[in-house]
């Protein structure tokens, strides 16, 4: 777990700047949800056999003894939330988004971390492909306006619950001939989570699956269908995508369309963003056969691709003040000013004119305002431009009027 400092969090400021931005347009809700939730919600809905559920979640019995648990992701409490307040009962789709911290026990490294923090996008009470593909376009959108090259998203089809089991079937047999080469974790998942093989990245298990049949030779006709429009749609938009057929994700309720914006430079961990369809959910978590897709991303891990600011924000005045009437005539001047929203500094104790200086200028400090007994007395006070070193004789009384941000 990690502290984000200011430069860090402007970083996360400026992602979620644009994503609401882009969220907006595609006619997003905000919602907010409790990090807390019933276990059985995550293991019912995750999946007990998944590595979320198995060995990564921070759960505790309250002083009630109510099993709880940090949430691990969104879009299972988001469902909780669909289905207790009854928004399913209204005409969909509806189309909702969260920000918060999740939690994961999950061996940290690079761009992985115990707890995090995403932006979770759902289109809930859809099961049509143009969800699908307005959710790429969206996300190929705001990794475009945030000016991120070499993303690219790879895209999937699960099947659904009709074709799964067929395709289930001939991967078995595929994998048993093999499952002496696998590693320990997908020997197991042979009997609990096969597709999960796929995408084992373990080295031996890679190889492995070299030739295991593919899911798109399996789809039923109707996922077939979804699966070609959604293609078209976003393939007529632009968006750069990719097939891949060992994108299984490691949820379980996964079906049909699953999708993963990839960066180059990240390292093993370089999925920025994953999500895909879930159409069994809602109905599984107790509300009616509405059909739902979502996907969400991660801000740190995003955050490690944006560039360093250029330029830091820094203050648009530093009043130098000496002696303690005019002290507290700028303390008085700077509170106007932040009033009307102008970043104004102050040396917090009486200090010489040149460790004032000092100050203003390691702050990038626009313009210094020098202020003592014989400024106050003569009614007007030197203004200094630190980028151009002009300097200005201002009437104290012209400050607040002069500084004030245009409206
Ligand atoms: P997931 O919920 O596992 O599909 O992950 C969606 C996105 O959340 C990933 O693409 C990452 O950007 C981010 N993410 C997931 N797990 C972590 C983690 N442990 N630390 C940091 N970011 C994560």
């Amino acid at each position: 777990m990690k502290d984000a400092w200011p430069d860090e969090a402007r970083k996360w400021q400026r992602i979620e700047a644009v994503a609401r931005e882009v969220l907006f347009a595609f006619g997003f809700g905000e919602i907010k949800t409790p990090v807390l939730e019933k276990t059985e919600l995550f293991a019912r809905s995750i999946g007990e056999a998944t590595d979320i559920v198995e060995k990564e979640m921070y759960t505790f019995a309250d002083r009630s003894g109510d099993s709880l648990t940090m949430r691990p992701e969104a879009t299972a409490g988001l469902v909780r939330a669909f289905i207790e307040s009854k928004t399913y009962a209204q005409p969909g789709p509806h189309k909702l988004f969260l920000i918060g911290p999740m939690f994961r026990h999950e061996r940290p490294q690079k761009g992985r971390l115990r707890q995090f923090h995403q932006i979770d996008v759902e289109v809930l009470g859809d099961d049509g492909p143009q969800s699908d593909a307005e959710l790429m376009v969206m996300l190929a959108h705001l990794l475009e306006r945030l000016g991120l090259s070499g993303v690219q998203i790879k895209l999937n089809s699960l099947g659904c619950p009709a074709c799964r089991p067929a395709y289930r079937m001939a991967l078995l047999g595929f994998l048993d001939s093999r499952r002496g080469k696998l590693c320990d974790d997908c020997r197991r998942r042979l009997d609990t989570n096969p597709l999960r093989v796929l995408d084992c990245k373990v080295e031996a298990c890679q190889e492995a699956v070299e030739g295991a049949p593919a899911m798109a030779e399996h789809l039923c006709q109707a996922c077939q269908d979804h699966f070609n429009m959604v293609k078209q749609l976003i393939g007529g938009a632009g968006v750069d995508y990719q097939l891949d057929e060992r994108l299984v994700r490691g949820l379980d309720y996964y079906t049909r369309t699953t999708f993963e914006a990839v960066a180059g430079d990240l390292g093993a961990q370089n999925a920025v963003a994953g999500g895909g369809r879930y159409d069994g959910l809602i109905e599984m978590l107790g509300g009616p056969a509405q059909g739902a897709i979502g996907f969400a991303f991660g801000l740190e891990r995003l955050a490690l691709l944006l560039p360093d600011e250029k330029d830091p924000p820094a203050p648009a005045l530093y009043i130098a003040a000496m002696g303690e009437e005019a002290r507290a005539w700028a303390f008085t001047t700077a509170a106007e000013l932040r009033r009307l929203g102008l970043w104004v500094e102050l040396t917090p104790e009486d200090k010489s004119l040149k460790a004032q200086l000092r100050r203003a200028n390691k702050m990038n400090a626009a313009k210094v305002l020098i202020v003592g007994p014989e400024e106050l007395k003569a009614g007007k006070a030197p203004l200094k431009d630190m980028a151009t070193g002009e300097q200005n004789e201002l009437a104290l009384d012209q400050v607040v009027p002069v500084m004030a941000p245009a409206q």
